[in-house]
């Protein structure tokens, strides 16, 4: 997109968002959504102002600002990473490259786990792989009683969540630094969930743009794809009390292999569950170790 320091034309915001349009149009599957997005967050105000107020000015340094945002989103990166923000079960989260970026997909395994939390239990539950604290935070301002452990490898993944918990305000929750199990010492949960990395490092998919933007570590399992997956389903065995539940969230095509690996790790009442899209993606079984 052309634009330089000194450009002296004036701008209006439905000038600037036609031009960005057209500049995003072959990189991106929602032009019109991404450039509203996020000249809306430069300017700090909702999408509605967009449309209220479109002959609006730009001063040269807002639409410098938002013309080099287009073209950071045209190279493929992410908008939740250009605005430092996503959406996910309503609430705000941050987000940074250090952490993946919450799918709407899993807010399925979010409502499919509330589905298994009575309203006024004190469940203690942990959140493998946390991230910016997605599915741990989303349960705990839901379940206000319960207490969640937001576990999470990667350092600065886990100061995000802490940070979003701060943010949102939301206190039922802690936060504890370990690879997968690891740091969890005995420490046993009446259910535990996990989004793992779970595509294979072979996968062509990982050659769209916008997912190099991603750690790599959040999205890849490694050969096969379920190292994580099953790493998950051995370890939950000494950290699930008795009859409690492990979730995990997996790739489309992981389904009935994922129910296979619970089964056999003697997880009963297996089972597995579409996303809205229509693909296999969260599977759940009960343990009774103790
Ligand atoms: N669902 C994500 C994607 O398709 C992957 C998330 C994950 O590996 N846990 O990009």
């Amino acid at each position: 997109m052309q634009h330089t320091k000194t450009d002296s034309s004036s701008h209006t915001v439905s000038s600037a968002l036609h031009n960005a349009v057209l500049c995003l149009n072959k990189n991106s599957n929602t032009p019109r959504l991404d450039a509203e997005i996020l000249l809306a967050t430069l300017l700090g105000k909702p999408r509605s102002y967009l449309h209220t107020w479109p002959q609006n000015q730009l001063t040269p340094a807002q639409h410098f600002a938002f013309c080099e945002l287009i073209e950071r989103r045209r190279e493929g990166e992410p908008v939740a990473y250009l605005t430092g923000q996503q959406e996910f079960w309503s609430l705000i989260y941050r987000v940074t490259p250090d952490t993946l970026i919450p799918r709407p997909e899993t807010e399925h395994l979010v409502e499919l786990a509330l589905r298994q939390i009575p309203k006024d239990s004190c469940y203690q539950i942990a959140d493998l792989g946390t991230g910016p604290g997605t599915i741990a935070l989303a349960l705990a301002h839901e379940r206000p009683r319960c207490h969640v452990m937001a576990v999470e490898y990667c350092g600065q993944a886990l100061q995000v969540a802490m940070e979003n918990a701060r943010r949102l305000g939301i206190t039922n929750v802690t936060f504890r630094q370990s690879d997968w199990f690891s740091n969890l010492a005995q420490d046993r949960f009446d259910m535990i969930t996990a989004n793992p990395p779970y595509i294979c490092s072979n996968d062509p998919y990982l050659a769209q743009k916008e997912l190099h933007y991603e750690p790599a570590t959040a999205l890849v399992s490694g050969p096969t794809g379920f190292e994580a997956i099953e790493a998950i389903i051995v370890g939950a065995q000494s950290h699930l009390k008795s009859e409690a539940c492990l979730l995990l969230e997996h790739g489309y095509d992981q389904g009935p292999a994922t129910t296979d690996l619970l089964r056999r790790h003697g997880y009963h009442d297996v089972a597995g569950y579409k996303d809205y899209a229509g693909h296999d993606r969260v599977a759940m079984g009960r343990y009774n170790g103790i």
